[in-house]
């Protein structure tokens, strides 16, 4: 039969030197450029505006419409970059970047990404790749110590942590082990009931939770109604007693209260909730306690700021993102619970395919019993050179320099009279307004916005808008909020 008209022939050659094997790419060669390239971009990105000023649209319309028929030159293709990909990127890395909240990266952590990109190798059981579980399970515990978290997260007692890609993905396997705990495993048994109005699962958050929370809640079967959004106090954390209260009408109702997430750090104002005074009732109640420390949980790395984990000894799970505070490019979120016999057992299924005697003898870890997929990359890798090559004081260091410059700015604040802080925090974040209002808080965002030197993002409190200045990048410094300040003033 001849070859269909997109199909060619395979040749003698082709199949003995594959044009897929590495040597018949000038891997070193072009590695070394991008490297340099990466190099060149780090140190020079103050000479990029924060946020690009592309239409929607503009991307796609610089590339071909169909992908090349035969392969292309590499230098083609890393021209590319400039071209087209730079101008439409948000530098995330700019000392000028204060929005959202801080996504840094460090050389040794990209190191440790490429590593695991050239590596290859998938981490799904202990037997396939036993260097991807043992050293995942070894900095786990290393980060344990490090934010002080209490001992039974260690892989040493009756806990353990892994890394997932997100704080969402964390929490959605928190909530899952949390329905299967509360349903006697009928989600690997019988299958949920129909929610009928009869003990029906609910779960609580703050009013300011997370939107993840939400979200896992649906994926998990739960569903957004059955989500409480406890009341929060002035400051912005939960209240303890609404809580309680909410609890003891849902019981009273014939439902089934089965989770609580705990936010230290709330997206909008890091707001702290009371982790220990929620614990009390949720161990009243036999409910999970689930801390969701993304962003502001990388604190605990300085012995000042560890009052933010009082309670945690309390909880079930706790998760806080390397990936934003640590130096740790995206994705690496660390994920313990206090026990993990019952995650695996709410998250393990054994195909045929995968047994294999390492996992039979029950002396290892495979880590597809912790996550929601089975595949699994190498993550580990940026985490241990991250934290080998700054050491716990270098981190330290960064989280004491980002709180420095935070405090400062807080201070030029409470001495402007036309601003005001909006529920205010010791640590990273500053949230202000002006005192006239919406319209003039948005003037005075769009004019930071506007500048290219500085980038901030907004909430709402009560209502009511509010700029919000995560500071975060690896190389902020003194002047970089110097600027903003100038920026937010109107000065310039
Ligand atoms: C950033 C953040 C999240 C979401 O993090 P992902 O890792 O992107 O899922 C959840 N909760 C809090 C408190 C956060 O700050």
């Amino acid at each position: 039969m001849p070859p269909m008209p997109d199909e060619h022939p395979i040749d003698a050659h082709a199949r003995e030197t594959p044009a897929t094997a590495p040597q018949a790419f000038d891997f070193r060669k072009h590695g070394h450029a991008m490297v340099d390239w990466i190099a060149d971009y780090l140190e020079g990105i103050e000479r990029f505006p924060v946020q690009p000023a592309v239409e929607p649209g503009w991307v796609r319309a610089q590339l071909p419409r169909s992908p090349p028929d035969a392969g292309e030159p590499w230098e083609r293709i890393a021209a590319d970059v400039d071209r087209v990909i730079v101008p439409a990127i948000t530098h995330w890395q700019h000392p000028g970047f204060f929005g959202y909240f801080p996504a840094n990266a460090s050389g040794p952590s990209i190191l440790g990404e490429l590593l695991s990109a050239g590596l290859g190798v998938q981490g799904m059981l202990w037997s396939t790749s036993p260097a991807c579980t043992e050293l995942e399970t070894h900095v786990m515990d290393w980060m344990c110590g490090m934010l002080g978290l209490p001992a039974h997260f260690m892989s040493t007692g009756p806990g353990g942590g892994v890394i997932q890609d997100t704080a969402s993905s964390a929490t959605l396997c928190a909530v899952v082990a949390a329905r299967e705990r509360a349903t006697g495993f009928a989600g690997s048994g019988g299958g949920l009931q129909a929610a009928d109005g009869t003990g029906t699962l609910v779960a609580y958050a703050s009013a300011d939770a997370h939107s993840s929370i939400e979200k896992d809640l649906r994926i998990a079967g739960i569903g957004a109604a059955n989500l409480r959004l406890v009341p929060v106090r002035a400051d912005r954390s939960m209240d303890p007693g609404a809580f309680a209260s909410m609890v003891r009408d849902d019981v009273r109702a014939g439902r089934r209260p089965f989770l609580c997430v705990a936010a230290v750090g709330t997206t909008s104002t890091h707001a702290v909730d009371p982790v220990r005074a929620l614990a009390e009732t949720c161990a009243a109640h036999g409910i999970w306690l689930h801390v969701d420390a993304a962003h502001l949980g990388i604190a605990a790395l300085c012995q000042e700021f560890r009052a933010i984990h009082d309670g945690v000894d309390l909880a079930d799970s706790y998760c806080t993102n390397p990936h934003k505070w640590m130096l740790v490019n995206f994705d690496c979120d660390a994920f313990w619970v206090r026990d993990r016999a019952t995650l695996v057992r709410a998250l393990s299924v054994l195909p045929e395919y995968l047994r294999n005697a390492a996992t039979e003898g029950g002396k290892v870890i495979d880590y597809r019993d912790w996550q929601v997929p089975l595949g699994r990359r190498f993550r580990a890798l940026k985490l241990w050179f991250t934290i080998r090559h700054f050491g716990k004081r270098g981190l330290q260091d960064l989280v004491r320099r980002h709180v420095a410059l935070a405090d400062d700015l807080r201070a030029r604040v409470a001495a402007e009279p036309s601003l005001e802080s909006v529920c205010p925090t010791p640590w990273s974040l500053v949230c202000l307004r002006h005192r006239d209002g919406d319209a003039a808080t948005q003037a005075i965002i769009d004019r930071v916005n506007a500048s290219g030197t500085a980038f901030v993002s907004h909430t709402k409190v009560d209502g009511r808008l509010v700029l919000r200045v995560s500071i975060g990048a690896p190389a902020v410094a003194a002047r970089h909020v110097d600027a903003l300040w100038e920026l937010i003033r109107g000065a310039r």
